[in-house]
């Protein structure tokens, strides 16, 4: 290709689009390359986007027809062992009514398809099933553009934003971050199952297009450091379960046994009971957190979204803080072209910007959280199985004395774990959250 462009982007997820988005309102000439037959081909199944985020790049996403699943009303927190377990929530009518779609389901086959749409109607160009597989560099080490996998596929552009996700080697092949460790990285499976909308409303106790999302701890990962959640879309509940890749490495279990054991849970059951699963897919996910992220910026370059590592694994989030690191990205790239100056120096103001959002601030006050779930896999073993028990017990009505079944409790835990692990767990755990 011999045109040139002010902007090459990799990736056309929520962090790339929405840089385009951004750019191409600016009137700045822009290019997305998309490894993906379409956006979102490599995406598929579904998860959670918040409104905010998506409102600063489109204000009115509802008008032009994004296609929500369900407006999520209520949140839920399971804490399961083998067979049985605890159910937290917290519905709000608020959800439903001023902040409707602060957080909503999509498909992402679907949402990133017309999310890139949106930025090809503003003027961006998107160049679907084209590979980035190596940057351009001058002399000095600068990034000039893309090389791609197609014929004749080199693209100069004065400046390049990696927006590739965690699953591409891209940015840790030029150097600009290291491949993450084993440990730092989550592998997910996902499968969505489809099922009529009546039958969800009714499962779940919602109406009118709102939904729920479950967040679920304890066994089900059986003992890895990982979490499984359960989405509601309009017709269809999506269902994931991962956990950290060192872990897999040494459990040796696969990840699509955890997901049939998953589905086979008591309180998953009639979740899912008669529906007919749709697809299935795999997908990593950045869970270093605030230590691994890389140098953000460089010499006619930036990194935003999963491949700068920006994902919150305290609250699920992954999805905004691409789409306000790519918007972030862009607003620099704006201000850098505009001054003739898209050198490491020009582009600097996307590392302040950042620094002064929740994006950095969130993934700083949760920067020790990976690491004490990886390394205290007694949340994920003992503590799920004991809290079972006093369930069990206090629960069944049996003759024996409350007092005893409490002493009973006490002794099953003091055999399970010393005074000093359970104090050390409740004080990692503060360290890790405050
Ligand atoms: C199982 C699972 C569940 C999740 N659930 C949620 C959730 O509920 N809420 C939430 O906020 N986040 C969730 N996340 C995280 C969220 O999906 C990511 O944080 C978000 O997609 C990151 O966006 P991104 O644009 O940075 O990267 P991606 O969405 O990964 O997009 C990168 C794009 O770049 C393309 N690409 C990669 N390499 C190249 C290349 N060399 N050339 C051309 N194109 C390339 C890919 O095909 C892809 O389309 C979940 C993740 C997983 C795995």
């Amino acid at each position: 290709m011999k045109e040139t462009f002010d902007v090459a982007i990799v990736g056309a997820g929520p962090a790339g689009v929405s840089a385009a988005c951004i750019l191409a309102d600016a009137g700045i000439k822009t290019i997305v390359f998309e490894r993906g037959e379409y956006p979102g081909a490599k995406n598929m199944s579904g998860g959670v986007v918040y409104g905010h985020d998506l409102a600063q790049i489109i204000p009115d996403y509802v008008d032009h027809k994004c296609p929500i699943e369900r407006n999520i009303i209520e949140s839920r927190i399971w804490y399961l062992s083998k067979e049985g377990g605890y159910s937290f929530g917290y519905r709000d009518s608020i959800f439903a009514a001023e902040r409707k779609h602060n957080a909503f389901t999509v498909l992402r086959a679907k949402f990133d398809r017309w999310y890139a749409e949106q930025a090809r109607k503003k003027g961006a160009l998107i160049v679907p099933s084209t590979v980035a597989v190596d940057l351009l560099r001058n002399d000095k080490g600068g990034v000039v553009g893309v090389v791609t996998g197609r014929e004749d596929g080199e693209v100069r552009a004065k400046v390049t934003l990696l927006a590739d996700g965690i699953n591409s080697p891209l940015a840790a092949r030029a150097g600009f971050r290291v491949e993450p460790k084993p440990e730092e990285v989550a592998l997910a499976v996902k499968e969505v199952i489809e099922l009529p909308s009546e039958v969800i409303e009714q499962r779940f106790g919602v109406s009118n297009g709102d939904g729920v999302t479950i967040e679920i701890l304890g066994e089900i990962t059986g003992g890895m450091d990982g979490i499984a959640t359960v989405y509601t879309n309009r017709n269809s509940l999506s269902l994931a379960i991962g956990a950290n890749l060192a872990d897999f490495a040494t459990s040796k279990l696969r990840p699509y046994e955890l997901l049939e054991a998953f589905k086979q849970h008591p309180l998953v059951v009639p979740l899912i009971s008669g529906g007919q699963p749709r697809e299935y897919i795999a997908h990593w996910l950045p869970e270093g957190g605030y230590d691994t992220i890389p140098a953000l910026y460089g010499d006619g370059y930036l990194i935003a979204g999963d491949s700068a590592m920006m994902f919150n694994a305290m609250h699920r989030e992954g999805s905004n803080l691409a789409m306000a690191s790519g918007r972030m990205a862009a607003e620099a790239i704006i201000e850098a072209i505009g001054r003739g100056d898209c050198s490491r120096k020009g582009l600097a103001n996307y590392g302040k910007r950042l620094a002064e959002s929740y994006v950095l601030k969130d993934l700083k006050k949760y920067r020790r959280f990976g690491r004490f779930r990886y390394r205290h896999k007694e949340i994920f073993n003992e503590i799920p199985a004991l809290a079972s028990l006093a369930g069990r017990e206090m629960l069944t009505v049996n003759g024996v004395s409350k007092k005893q079944k409490q002493k009973m409790i006490v002794k099953e835990v003091r055999r399970k774990m010393s005074i000093l692990r359970i104090a050390r767990l409740l004080w990692h755990s503060w360290r890790a959250v405050r």
